[in-house]
């Protein structure tokens, strides 16, 4: 978590992250801001939220981030340790427990039912 203190805020990864461009550019969507909203964490300025949680989760842990980082900063591993943070608040958000209890139980992420797989497991 050291890492979340060498980020410049240069903005040079903002260009290829998916999820920034799918929300539309907004900063907290994005390397940039992710890194930036766990600083304010640890820092003790920012609470633990759902609306935290959404942006924490959403990102897809690509790397393509760190790639472009001068700093190499590894945006994926700090959002994997503020994730498990985040699960022990239980602060995850819903369709992710949704998909974990569907796998544990139905042996499938997409909520459909193990003795129907022959209906609808597709060749
Ligand atoms: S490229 Fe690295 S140092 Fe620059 S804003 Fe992004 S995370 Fe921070
Ligand atoms: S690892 Fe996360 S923050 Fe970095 S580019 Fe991929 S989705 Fe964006």
């Amino acid at each position: 978590m050291e890492q979340i203190h060498y980020c410049s805020r240069c903005g040079f990864c903002r260009a290829v992250c998916p999820t920034l461009n799918e929300m539309d550019m907004n900063e907290t969507y994005g390397p940039r801001g992710r890194v930036n909203l766990v600083k304010a964490l640890e820092e003790g300025h920012l609470n633990e939220s759902m609306a935290l949680s959404m942006r924490i989760y959403t990102c897809t842990t690509c790397r393509a981030c760190y790639f472009k980082c001068p700093a190499r900063i590894e945006v994926d591993k700090i959002m994997e340790k503020t994730r498990t943070k985040l699960y022990k608040s239980k602060l995850t958000p819903s369709q992710l427990l949704e998909m974990e209890k569907s796998i544990i139980e139905e042996g499938n992420p997409f909520g459909m039912l193990k003795e129907e797989r022959d209906k609808w497991m597709v060749d």
